[in-house]
C-alpha cells in the first residue's frame, strides 16, 4: 500500500554534510560530498518503506546530481525541485508549490506534506507560510538553532537524521488512522 505521508526534503546539512563538499571555486557545483552520519541509511530506509520523498533544495542542479550518485541516494526522489530550475530559493512558496505541483498534489493534500531541514529561515518559514508541517534538522550549529520568531518554529525538531523513522511511522499511523474514521 503506498504511504500517505509525502516527504519534501532540503539536501544541504539535511543529508549531506556541508562541510565535506568539494568545489572548484567558491559557489561554484559541488563535485563530491559525503553524507550526515545516519542520514544515508535514514532516507534509504524510508525510500524502501514505500514513503514519496521530493527534493526541495537550493543551489545548483550538478551539485545535486553529483552527490546524490556518490552517495547511491539518486533513486529515492520522485522529484527534484531545485532553486536553479525555478530562479528563485526558499522561503519562496514557489519552490513548494512546484513540489505540489509536479507531484500532482492540491491544497487538500498539504496536511499529509512534510518538509525536512536544517535552515530555520529557508525550510521552516518556507514550510510554515506555505501551510504544510516541518521538521527542523537540528545537527549542527553552522546555522541558527533557535527560531527568531513563529514563522521559523519547526513543528518538530530532530537532532540525529534517525529521528525522523520514529516521527515518520507516528504521521503514517495518524493519517491511516484519519483515513479509517471517514471510510
Ligand atoms: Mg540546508
Amino acid at each position: 500500500m503506498n504511504k500517505k505521508l509525502i516527504i519534501f526534503t532540503d539536501i544541504g546539512d539535511t543529508i549531506i554534510d556541508e562541510t565535506t563538499e568539494v568545489r572548484r571555486e567558491k559557489f561554484g557545483v559541488v563535485y563530491s560530498a559525503a553524507c550526515l552520519p545516519g542520514a544515508k541509511e535514514t532516507f534509504l530506509d524510508l525510500y524502501r518503506q514505500g514513503y514519496t520523498i521530493v527534493m526541495v533544495a537550493d543551489g545548483l542542479e550538478k551539485s545535486f546530481h553529483n552527490t546524490m550518485e556518490e552517495n547511491g541516494l539518486d533513486h529515492i526522489f520522485s522529484e527534484w525541485v531545485i532553486s536553479e530550475q525555478i530562479g528563485i530559493e526558499k522561503p519562496s512558496p514557489l519552490m513548494f508549490a512546484t513540489a505540489m505541483q509536479r507531484m500532482g498534489l492540491t491544497d487538500a493534500d498539504k496536511h499529509r506534506v512534510i518538509m525536512v531541514g536544517n535552515n530555520l529561515a529557508r525550510d521552516m518559514v518556507g514550510a510554515n507560510r506555505f501551510g504544510i508541517r516541518s521538521v527542523h534538522m537540528c545537527c549542527s550549529d553552522r546555522y541558527p538553532v533557535k527560531a527568531s520568531g513563529p514563522e521559523e518554529e519547526p513543528t518538530w525538531c530532530i537532532h540525529h537524521p534517525e529521528e525522523l523513522l520514529p516521527l515518520v511511522d507516528r504521521l503514517e499511523k495518524q493519517l491511516e488512522g484519519a483515513a479509517e474514521q471517514v471510510c
